[in-house]
């Protein structure tokens, strides 16, 4: 018997909370792209950030029906998921409001009505992953929304996309906004331990083909692709070859991330505590995901291809020589003693 991968209706019509957010915005535009009905849920009060309200607009004209609320609002949820008729919800609520997601999973569940809800992960598997702390507070609230959903029968997906491609900067919870160094390298500890990097668009591409697939039902799903397994030494040789010129390399011992993230300065003594499990524990390939309740994304879709790490650091190239025109310079990557990491972008806090 054939199984088919996907529920054979029309097209789900998806609610996404945080669809301005870093990661918000690649699962929203995937979702569009996809041609389904999608629905913004944003925040009110957006008016006063210019980038927020950017990237607002370029969803509205992509076809995005924008609405207002918080999630913590429970009955609104329930009449927004009724009166639009939702079937897919995913939360991208950022990492300090991970339990405001319990009054959304719990209009869920009055509603009835929500074929998949997918809440705000997007990391490491958090039953597996053990960081210290601050890091692992995160950890457990989003630990303490699998148990709900989970009690309450709504059918899940947990997406476990491990790094996002881009220079894993220890105190930066957006390094994907940041270039990469221009001046010197961070390697932490002897910068051999392995990670996944995954561009944030396939981060929204694969999402959005498991939200309604029904071989991933109530999975975790891992994105574990095999040609963008790097580790920090062959990162940092990676983009020297981008900018044709190589870097001094500095390290940051176990001890002093640790340290950092003792510091419990928010938020970035939590990326601290995640960049010590990442690149010190292995946290990313210290587990195999041939259980009955995880699959690998690559497994579902060997058809599709993911943007490669090479390519994501050519964009990063790319954007380096453009600001360097804006800047007035000759378009060659800048000396050591210039630049420091360009910011990409400008978000509101
Ligand atoms: P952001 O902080 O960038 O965005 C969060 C979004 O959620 C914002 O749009 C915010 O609205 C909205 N929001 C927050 N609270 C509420 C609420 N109560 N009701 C409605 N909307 C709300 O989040 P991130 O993209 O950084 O994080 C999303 C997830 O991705 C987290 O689980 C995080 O751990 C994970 N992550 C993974 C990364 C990786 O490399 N794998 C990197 C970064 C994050 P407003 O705009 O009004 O603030």
């Amino acid at each position: 018997m054939t199984v088919s991968a996907s529920i054979p209706t029309a097209k789900s019509r998806v609610l996404i909370a945080g669809a301005t957010g870093f990661i918000g915005q690649f699962v929203a535009k995937a979702s569009l792209d996809a041609g389904r009905p999608t629905y913004a849920l944003v925040r009110p009060g957006l008016a006063g950030c210019p980038s927020k309200s950017r990237v607002l607009k370029s969803l509205h004209d992509k076809g995005a029906i924008i609405l207002h609320g918080l999630i913590t609002d429970r009955e609104n949820m329930e009449k927004i998921l009724k009166d639009h008729e939702i079937d897919i919800v995913i939360s991208a609520v950022g990492g300090g409001n991970v339990l405001d997601q319990v009054a959304l999973v719990e209009a869920i569940k009055a509603v009835g009505t929500v074929k998949r809800f997918l809440p705000s992960e997007f990391g490491h598997d958090v039953v597996r992953a053990d960081p210290v702390e601050p890091g692992l507070q995160m950890y457990e609230d989003k630990r303490v929304i699998r148990r709900l959903i989970e009690e309450y029968r709504i059918p899940y997906n947990y997406i476990c996309c491990n790094s996002i491609a881009s220079w894993p900067y220890y105190d930066n919870k957006h390094p994907a906004d940041v270039l990469p160094p221009l001046d010197h390298f961070k390697i932490y500890g002897d910068g051999t331990v392995k990670a996944y990097f995954v561009a944030g668009t396939d981060i929204g591409k694969f999402t959005m083909k498991i939200v309604d697939d029904v071989r991933a039902i109530n999975k975790s799903v891992h994105f574990r692709p095999s040609s963008n397994f790097y580790n920090m030494n062959e990162l940092a040789s990676l983009w020297e070859k981008k900018i044709g010129r190589t870097l001094p390399r500095v390290t940051i011992t176990e001890e002093d991330l640790l340290a950092i993230a003792a510091e419990n300065n928010i938020p970035e003594s939590i990326v601290a505590s995640f960049t010590h499990d990442i690149f010190i524990k292995g946290c990313q390939s210290s587990f195999s995901i041939n259980g009955p309740d995880d699959v690998e994304v690559g497994t579902l879709y060997p058809d599709e291809a993911f943007r490669t790490l090479d390519e994501c650091f050519d964009d990063f190239a790319l954007e380096l020589k453009d600001n360097n025109k804006d800047l007035g310079s000759n378009g060659n990557a800048a000396p050591n003693h210039v630049v420091e990491s360009l910011a990409l972008s400008a978000p509101c806090a």
